[in-house]
Order: C-alpha cells, then structure tokens, then sequence
C-alpha cells in the first residue's frame, strides 16, 4: 500500500474487499464506501507530520461511509490511539448518550477528526500539523458525502468555517456552506469533553444536540449564482421641450 506523504489523490490500488464489509445496496454505495476503505488504507501510512512518530496508529475515522450525519472532533486521545477508532474514551461514551438521546447509534453516523495521530500529552493540535492533515479530512467529506457535518469544539469549527470565530459564539448556528464540493450544514457544538464536567455546558450541548433530526430534514438550496451584471444603460437622447 502507497505511503501517504502527500496529496492529490488518485487512491492506490484496492488490496481487495474486507470479508467483514457489508453487503452494498447500490453500485454508489460500492464506490464511496469502498474509496473510502481504501484511503483509510492509504492513510494508515501517512508521514505528513511528526505526530507519525509517536503513534500507536492513525486514528482514521469509523461509522458509516454513507452517513448523512458526520462529526468532526478534534484529535485523537490516549484511548483512541490504542484502539485505532475516535472517540472511545469518556468524551465517546457522553457522544454515544447524545446520539442515543436523538435515536442515532454510531453506525448510522460517522466520526472522526481534525488530526487523525494523537498529539503528545493530548495537547492541543499546532497549526502545522493542522496544515498537514487537513487534506486527509476534506477528503472524507468529499467520499461522504454528509447533509450536516458537525464541528465538536474550536479546532474543527474553524477549520471548517474558514473563519476564526471561536465555538462559544458559533455553536448551535446551522450555516450552509460546500464543503468537499457539495452543498452541506455545518452546525457547530461543543466538544463532549469540554461538557464532561461542566452541567451548564453539558446542558446546552444537549439542546443544541435534539435540533440535529430538524436539520437533517433541512432542504439545503444549491448556491445561488451571482447576480448578472447590469448592462449600462444608454443614455436616452435628451428630449427636446417644445415651449410652443
Ligand atoms: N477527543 C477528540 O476530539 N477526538 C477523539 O477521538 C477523542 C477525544
């Protein structure tokens, strides 16, 4: 399997179907399900950082590779770097709860993060590893093709705002926006762990968490194109005032 050290893609060969995957229930299914195993594959590999030094393995992503839903956490921590799967820690349980809580498990939606290594110490993500990884991301969203993806926490909202504003103005404000080329929500939350031990913070997360099933259901319009340029107007002649 190709390293990953840089993009653009073109994936590398397949190394054959998983006994364990699920059957497909349309040829679209295969080909976004499969392409994305296989840059899961790809990016098991990767070296694009320094953080491949000290991991365990990439934590990729996992769920389901059709979801509708997606959300995107920040890195992973000491839990998830064993495991090789995001949120499987005490952050995880509370994420599961939230999901119980609208009637959603993890596999009907799918889960990853900004940084797929763990930084040491679980400190926060510098802006070149950010930099680094962000490709693996935007790739994901492309072969998920989501209708809300949901940022938990800072770093996840502005990468994917493409604005500085932090989450505790943002979160609970559903915005249209492309991303990975489609039109898609973007609604930003709080990170489960910020909430793990703050009732207040805990609270919110899990009111903005119940207005996730209302916009699923959200018709998202295309982008409106730009207005057209006016022509210039000619000048009418002036009109000669007859005084008799
Ligand atoms: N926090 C995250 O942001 N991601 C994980 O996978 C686990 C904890």
């Amino acid at each position: 399997m190709a390293a990953v050290t840089d993009g653009p893609w073109p994936l590398p060969a397949a190394a054959g179907q998983s006994p364990a995957a699920p059957a497909p229930s349309s040829a679209a299914d295969l080909t976004s399900g499969e392409e994305l195993r296989r840059f899961g594959e790809a990016v098991a590999s990767c070296t694009r950082c320094a953080l491949a030094q000290g991991r365990t393995q990439v934590v990729f992503g996992s769920g389901d590779p059709n979801a509708d839903l997606m959300f995107a956490g920040e890195a992973p921590g000491f839990h998830e770097d064993k495991q090789g799967v995001p949120f499987v820690g005490a952050a995880g349980k509370l994420l599961d709860q939230l999901l119980a809580g609208i009637g959603l498990t993890r596999g009907d939606v799918y889960v990853c993060n900004v940084l797929k290594c763990r930084p040491p110490g679980n400190r926060d993500p510098l802006p070149d590893e950010i930099e680094a990884c962000e490709g693996h991301l935007w790739r994901q969203i492309e072969l998920i093709r989501p209708r809300v993806v949901a940022t938990l926490g800072n770093f996840a909202t502005k990468l994917l705002s493409g604005k500085p504003t932090g989450i505790t103005r943002v979160h609970g404000q559903e915005q249209e926006t492309t991303l990975g080329g489609r039109r898609v929500l973007l609604y930003p939350i709080y990170h489960p762990a910020a909430a793990l031990y703050t009732p207040r913070m805990l609270e919110v997360l899990q009111s903005d968490f119940r207005r996730i099933p209302e916009l699923l259901g959200r018709e998202i319009a295309p982008p409106q194109p730009p207005p057209p340029l006016l022509a210039p107007v000619a000048a009418e002649p002036a009109a000669q005032l007859g005084l008799f």
